[in-house]
């Protein structure tokens, strides 16, 4: 099978380096890709957002499967470009990427489905942010509705800081504060069938002890020891099995990656949202435990024979990611710095690195190319294993001004 993923971040990094240890997968092919993975795909520019552009290229190379990783181009229909040239894609349609194109769809979604979320208000108007505000009381969580690339979401104390986020945006989503640990849980579907993946936990904030700005995610780790038995079952038929039921019923049945973010606070688990494609960076620590080669289960989901597919299989040890980040990040990163170690840090084949940001010059050097720079991922006997392999890499890399946290899995390895 000739394999095309469509992205160049970590996530597709993550995608690629599977999709190249599966034996199905005879070429391997990314589009725009970046330095990492152009070891081990081919790699071609391509404007992602343009569904024509994307379906011409898979045409030509014989493509047998497209993976669309980002959300911008499955929200801008690229998946259904590929699907109406009759190429196998995975990844939804873009009317039902709006379960993650639009946050008040999605609450309309979860309302049909009886998914257990934050209660909440779609508002448009400065007066309705207010009557909506005073009606949760502190803490105060405003979303954008659109697409924000990780920036639409403040959760403040402050009322002033909330209206003001309110009236930046054209339309809000107001909702009641979630408490609890938060589990990121994804599943892969056909629209009718669904398989959840193992659950894993990412880091949000900038800095050690979930300090600093909201960034798109610091670190990962898998499995979740503290998580209650029977959370993955309890998840599946309360929040993923409905909401791909109630997809279907709309007539926008939801095929892909369907990645449900969920707090489990003192009254239950609860959805805080939902992502029509893979997270990043929790795919860098789920797909480094997935012993299934990964091509025939995306394959089935585009086909629509998920139900044939044999239990997926996993590692039972553990997997750690650290995001190595450039100066700057999230507000303005630094980027076209050389990062050095890349060979060192993955010497003792305890640990891999996954490029987010990186490009090559013409002498073959990689710089930063972004605010996210690598993810440097490790799998051990347990968490505390995984750890110490990830940060010794961490260590063998030097990225003038680069930054990363910590703790990741720090609180869960010694629990
Ligand atoms: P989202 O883009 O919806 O995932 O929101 C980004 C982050 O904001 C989440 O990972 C949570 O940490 C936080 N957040 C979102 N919604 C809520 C909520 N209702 N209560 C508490 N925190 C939230």
């Amino acid at each position: 099978m000739k394999v095309l993923v469509i992205g160049g971040g970590a996530r597709e990094h993550a995608l690629c380096r599977s999709l190249s240890q599966d034996p199905a997968v005879t070429e391997l092919h990314c589009a725009p890709g970046n330095a990492g993975i152009a070891q081990v795909a081919a790699v071609h520019p391509v404007d992602q957002l343009d569904g024509a552009q994307v379906a011409a290229l898979a045409g030509r190379l014989g493509a047998g499967l497209v993976v669309v990783g980002p959300e911008a181009p499955l929200v801008a229909g690229v998946a259904d470009a590929v699907r109406a040239a009759g190429i196998p894609v995975f990844g939804p349609s873009a009317a039902a990427a709006q379960l993650e194109g639009s946050k008040a769809f999605a609450k309309d979604v979860m309302a049909a489905a009886g998914v257990p979320t934050a209660r909440s208000y779609v508002c448009t108007t400065a007066a309705e942010a207010a009557e909506a505000l005073d009606a949760f009381g502190a803490p105060y969580v405003v979303k954008d509705d659109g697409l924000a690339a990780g920036k639409g979401v403040v959760v403040t104390s402050d009322r002033e800081a909330a209206l003001a986020h309110a009236a930046a945006c054209e339309r809000v989503v107001i909702e009641e504060y979630l408490d609890g640990p938060e589990v990121s849980l994804f599943a892969i579907t056909d629209g009718t069938t669904v398989v959840p993946l193992q659950p894993a936990q990412d880091f949000k904030r900038a800095l050690d002890g979930d300090e600093g700005p909201n960034t798109g995610g610091m670190g990962a780790y898998s499995p979740l020891p503290w998580a209650p038995a029977g959370l993955v079952e309890e998840v599946l038929e309360t929040v993923l099995q409905p909401t791909v039921d109630e997809l279907r019923r709309r007539g926008t049945a939801f095929s892909g990656l369907l990645y449900a973010g969920l707090a489990l606070t003192s009254r239950g688990t609860r959805v805080i949202e939902f992502n029509a494609r893979f997270g990043d960076p929790e795919t860098q620590v789920v797909l480094a435990r997935l012993r299934t080669p990964l091509a025939g289960v995306l394959l089935a989901s585009a086909d629509g024979t998920l139900d044939q597919l044999e239990p997926l299989r996993w590692d039972e040890g553990a997997a750690v990611t650290v995001v190595v980040a450039s100066e700057g990040y999230p507000a303005a990163p630094r980027t076209g710095d050389p990062i050095e170690g890349l060979a060192e840090a993955e010497a003792d084949g305890t640990a891999f690195v996954l490029h987010a940001g990186t490009k090559a010059d013409e002498d073959g050097r990689v710089l930063s190319a972004g605010g996210r720079v690598l993810s440097v991922t490790a799998t051990g006997a347990d968490l505390a294993e995984a750890r110490e392999r990830a940060y010794a890499a961490v260590d063998r890399i030097s990225l003038k001004g680069g930054q990363h946290r910590t703790d990741i899995a720090l609180k869960a390895a010694t629990a």
